[in-house]
């Protein structure tokens, strides 16, 4: 509380900019609010109301329900006696076909959601009723520099604006009663492919921002920006930069101590792109960073270093943006280990004691419990099957390397486990106070670490400076089946006290969804066969489960209105396992759930995908090789692996046409670039391209043969 009172006036001063002046007041429609729940008048957010969320548990306010990043609703008429009752009370159509990872902010009945393209939609929480929808227009051709998907998690609200990222790197601020924008900045330097997907924080009236694009060669930081006005506050960056344009101050010059060569060349990485919390009491941000710049850090970093702050979970104040504290879940990154998973605050007993603690299961396969103080650290424990390292040293914190990990040897990839996907990624994990459970999206995925020889920087480009062609699953059937037996999912219920799994409930596959854990004694996730699923928060039987006809992602939220409780989840396919390995139904929605609800889904009508029979080519089995080498280095990301087509038009089909000249004019020349498909004229020769073709119709006629 102290951080507010010593802000008092500065609050009071927002609170009058956004409320007292006339210009911003807005008309009341008499004949809505006659007949409508929802006010015209959206009531304002201040610090207070998120500090305090718990005072009011009928809204979500801010992305993990409260700044401890729980996700846990106190609501408990759904529960574990009556959840078999649960139905649909409306869903809500989203025409944007690309995945869907947003958390859901709702307030006094209003909700506010996003989509892929950072569209944000306003409605009617109870009904479903669209109020207003903003479309921040993101030019088609930025999509290249997302590299998993043009996906958005979501908005942030503060006094009466809601806040969202763009994928083209703009922070907004929209007016939450008209959707009209109020006003927006560019956070990035535009000759640069950062990204944003993650959702901004706001905090002591500061809207915070991090970005993404460490696949392509940039430095992350993190930005605050006045909430009123957009003001830029301050800056953190998350890697040094060229020593010689000077440090911003001491803590780069502390970083930059941990990197070798020119790493400021490909920029570093470390983009903070999802994860933050917040510690009133402490006044305290966490934000989560992100990979290196490219991943192999040879190349990034030549003779080595810890690259701070890499794969790091940084404390700030929020104030000024200045360094507290770290604590780097990797040391020298080489793999794409973010630490950019879910950061969750809890005070809980360990070994006698109350704690103050936060918890992250990053990429690298280690729940981490850390004095959210100090940033010491207190345990670290596998919650995966982990080949990369056997263990992590507690009392220097930092993890024991497995032999042969770090890939040295061009001729020797390493088979490892977690890979880039990781233990568990992106979607959103819980912590239920009343079960003292860690609920954990965890997943395996193997992946085969190798180095690209031939790589060599490439602005704007992907940068990785590893074979992905390595990992791509393998043309045989009989090896591709075993490939695909090493993959699981599961939703992991872990205690953060004993380190130890509670129970674990296996799904059909990787990539799940997001967990809300609830008071009912509940917890509610999706899963990658398009299930939304309750299970009993205490032991995992499941209670009840409803087809959402496409894949399910996102993290769930649960609200009131007059009295009764809902629980709403954003669906859709597509995402960074949607576009290279699993193909669903890509139907976006919002669906809402509630006691005895009894709306129904339209039926879902899927066209057939028709891919013309090949002619006979003349091409050589080298030719096929390398296009397959160069399709998994340059085009799989959004092609999916093995050209099978995922979310995106199948080049297969487009490839037995058998038009060179089209396929030339799109490829190398960016005939499609308006429509988000760039041409890679840059990086790839005719003959590059004309072998990829040439796998890409191989591929075609072995499918056309099944
Ligand atoms: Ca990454």
């Amino acid at each position: 509380m102290m951080s507010i009172l010593n802000n008092l006036p500065k609050f009071l001063v927002l609170l009058c900019l956004i409320g007292c002046s006339p210009e911003n007041e807005t008309p009341v429609d008499e004949d809505d609010s006659m007949t409508s729940e929802v006010s015209t008048n959206p009531s304002l957010i201040t610090a207070e109301r998120i500090i305090n969320a718990d005072d009011e548990p009928q809204n979500w306010l801010s992305h993990g329900r409260t700044y401890s990043e729980q996700r846990f609703s106190p609501l408990d008429q759904i529960n574990d006696d009556n959840v078999s009752k649960l139905g649909l009370a409306w869903y809500y159509d989203i025409p944007i076909r690309r995945g869907m990872e947003a958390t859901s902010i709702v307030i006094d009945g209003r909700m506010y959601t996003t989509s892929g393209w950072s569209i944000v939609y306003a409605i009617d929480a109870k009904s479903g009723e669209e109020l207003w929808v903003y479309d921040p227009e993101v030019p088609r051709a930025w999509g290249r520099y997302a590299c998993c998907d043009v996906v958005n998690r979501g908005v942030a609200a503060w006094g009466n604006m809601v806040y969202v990222g763009t994928i083209d790197g703009r922070l907004i601020a929209i007016d939450a009663a008209t959707g009209e924008e109020s006003w927006s900045v560019s956070t990035i330097d535009r000759s640069k492919p950062y990204t944003i997907t993650g959702a901004p924080r706001v905090v002591n009236g500061k809207v915070i921002i991090g970005n993404g694009g460490a696949e392509y060669g940039v430095r992350g930081y993190v930005t605050a920006y006045d909430a009123v006005n957009g003001e830029q506050l301050w800056r953190f960056y998350t890697v040094p930069g060229n020593p010689a344009d000077g440090f911003e101050d001491d803590t780069q010059e502390m970083a930059a101590e941990t990197w070798n060569g020119q790493w400021w060349l490909a920029g570093g990485g470390g983009t903070p792109w999802d994860a933050m919390a917040y510690d009133p009491e402490l006044n305290l941000l966490y934000i989560g960073v992100g990979n290196g710049s490219p991943w192999d850090r040879d190349k990034r970093s030549p003779g080595g270093g810890d690259n701070l702050f890499l794969s790091s979970i940084v404390a700030l104040n929020p104030d000024t943006g200045k360094y507290v504290w770290h604590y780097q879940t990797t040391p020298g990154d080489t793999w794409d280990f973010t630490a950019t998973q879910s950061i969750i605050l809890a005070d809980i007993e360990i070994e006698g004691s109350q704690r103050k603690v936060l918890m992250q299961a990053p990429k690298n396969g280690y729940f981490y419990v850390l004095d959210r103080k100090t940033g010491k650290l207190i345990s670290a424990d596998n919650y995966v099957p982990v080949t990369w390292s056997t263990g992590v040293d507690i009392a220097s914190g930092r993890p024991i390397e497995a032999e042969g990990a770090r890939y040295p040897d061009p001729e020797q990839p390493f088979l490892q486990f977690p890979g880039p996907f990781g233990g568990h990624n992106w979607h959103p994990m819980s912590y239920s106070p009343q079960t003292g459970l860690a609920y954990v999206s965890a997943q395996e995925l193997p992946f085969i670490y190798g180095k690209d020889i031939n790589y060599k920087y490439s602005p704007g480009e992907w940068n990785l400076a590893i074979d992905f062609s390595l990992s791509a699953t393998p043309d045989d059937p009989a090896a591709a089946k075993q490939v695909d037996e090493l993959i699981k999912g599961r939703l992991l219920a872990w205690d953060p006290v004993t380190n130890k799994r509670v129970f674990a409930i296996e799904h059909p596959g990787p990539w799940n969804g997001g967990i809300l854990s609830t008071a009912g004694n509940l917890i509610f996730q999706g899963n990658i066969k398009g299930e939304f699923v309750a299970y009993r928060a205490d032991n995992g039987d499941q209670l009840w489960s409803m087809q959402s006809q496409t894949g399910v992602v996102a993290g769930p939220v649960s609200y009131a209105i007059d009295g009764e409780q809902y629980v709403s989840v954003t669906v859709g396919w597509g995402t960074i396992y949607g576009l290279v390995v699993e193909k669903r139904p890509p139907v976006s929605r919002v669906l809402t759930f509630k006691l005895n609800g009894d709306e129904s889904l339209p039926g879902v009508v899927q066209a057939a995908l028709v891919i013309p029979a090949p002619k006979a080519s003349s091409a050589s089995a080298e030719q096929i090789a390398d296009g397959r080498q160069q399709f998994h280095q340059r085009c799989f990301m959004c092609h999916a692996d093995g050209a099978k087509a995922g979310l995106l038009p199948d080049l297969r089909a487009a490839a037995s046409r058998d038009v060179p000249e089209a396929w030339n004019e799109i490829v190398l020349n960016g005939a499609l670039s308006a429509s988000g498909m760039p041409g890679f004229s840059s990086v790839l020769t005719p003959e590059k391209v004309e072998d990829i073709r040439q796998y890409v119709i191989e591929r075609a006629r072995v499918a056309t043969a099944e």
